[in-house]
């Protein structure tokens, strides 16, 4: 079955009791039982719930995967992940990764002694030489947010093999529509289902794939266990986005190449970060790795912090905002929004500088977009 059929059925049967086409929202917190131990499959809805479940068996099958596990939010499915760990375990992280995911590494994973190795991630081998006999879990993020740079998921997957330590991608910024890790070797999938998977800038959501059957069921333990579960609303509002995850991040690719285009050719931008651009230093692994570029881009401006702020404050359909991946467009300013609780030595390392916009291109009218930025450039 391809993508696009499996997103609007996999998991999403008619319901079983009414023949109810859509799955239906089971905002319940408990389930009767017919007896003692008579049950039909559900108890309590933090330990598992039926329209949770559809959503974790649609999201396996759009990854390849075996299972799927859904949280509350993207970092309550990292979290998740971490508690795999032990005190005086390491991670290697690529250095580039979403602002709160180096606040949890670095302010409260590193309270339990489980300490975090930052390398370039370009290129493979700088993994290879961080790895100690601590080493349990390595981590990217690819494309990575915000510079756009890509980590080359089947040599890295390699390493972890050969080392005998996991390696989980999170994949937030590519979608499964555009690219599937588990293919190319990593262990574990993670998402913010908040973004391209829910789509519409209506919930907050995490998931968790994968194929390895010992791994899955400690996730799954640790899932109740620690309780950072998804209501089934909001479960029901990311499978509902989904069905239409192909559509759209058609349509976010071919807006945001054409802006990227525009940018490049623009005497007021110095440089623009997009996999789609043969302009890009790692173009030939984004068509390798990935069947398509996604809708992020990132650019520097000609010109200072106050030219900058002009920008961002100009635009009028690409909203001033945090987070990414909507039908809308989205426009930020790294260095004091998202990425503004990244040391600051981290931050000058990655290239996060002051005259740096990432956008994230929704799915408007694509002549609508590029006059709204063409105007705030002007102004
Ligand atoms: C937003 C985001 C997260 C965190 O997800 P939340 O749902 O906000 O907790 C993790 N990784 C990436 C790449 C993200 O964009």
């Amino acid at each position: 079955m391809e993508f696009e059929t499996k997103a609007i059925h996999i998991g999403q049967e008619p319901d079983p009791t009414t023949g109810a086409t859509i799955t239906p929202i089971y905002q319940t917190s408990t389930f009767t039982q017919d007896g003692l131990g008579k049950h039909k499959g559900y108890e309590y809805s933090r330990t598992g719930n039926p329209t949770r479940f559809a959503l974790e068996t649609a999201l396996a099958s759009l990854e390849n995967g075996k299972y799927g596990l859904c949280f509350a939010s993207g970092l309550a499915a990292t979290t998740t992940i971490l508690c795999l760990l032990k005190s005086g375990d390491e991670i290697v992280a690529g250095d580039d990764l979403y602002g709160g995911t180096i606040r949890l590494f670095n302010r409260v994973f590193s309270n339990f002694n489980i300490k975090t190795i930052y390398v370039d991630c370009k290129d493979p081998k700088n993994f290879e030489s961080a790895i100690t006999p601590k080493t349990k879990l390595i981590w990217l993020e690819t494309p990575t947010n915000p510079m756009l740079r890509l980590c080359d998921i089947k040599s890295i997957g390699g390493i972890a093999k050969q080392k005998k330590i996991m390696l989980c991608v999170d994949n937030t910024f590519a979608s499964p529509y555009f690219q599937q890790p588990l293919d190319l070797g990593a262990d574990m999938v993670v998402h913010s289902t908040t973004k391209y998977l829910g789509g519409h800038s209506d919930v907050v959501g995490g998931a968790i794939i994968l194929n390895d059957k010992d791994i899955y069921e400690k996730i799954k333990f640790y899932q109740n266990a620690i309780g950072g579960t998804p209501g089934p609303f909001d479960s029901w509002l990311v499978l509902r986005g989904i069905k239409t995850l192909a559509v759209r991040m058609k349509k976010h690719e071919e807006n945001a190449m054409k802006v990227a285009e525009f940018l490049e050719k623009h005497p007021k931008i110095k440089k623009v970060n997009y996999p789609g651009l043969k302009s890009h230093p790692q173009y030939e692994l984004a068509k390798k790795q990935m069947s398509g570029f996604g809708g992020m881009i990132s650019f520097e401006v000609n010109g200072d912090k106050e030219a900058t702020k002009k920008i961002v404050e100009s635009t009028e359909l690409f909203a001033l905002a945090e987070s990414l991946g909507g039908v809308e467009s989205l426009i930020n300013h790294p260095f004091t929004m998202t990425h503004v609780g990244v040391p600051a030595e981290h931050k000058a390392r990655l290239g996060i500088v002051e005259n740096l916009i990432r956008l994230s291109v929704g799915i408007e009218d694509t002549n609508d977009l590029i006059n709204d930025l063409k105007k705030a450039l002007e102004s």
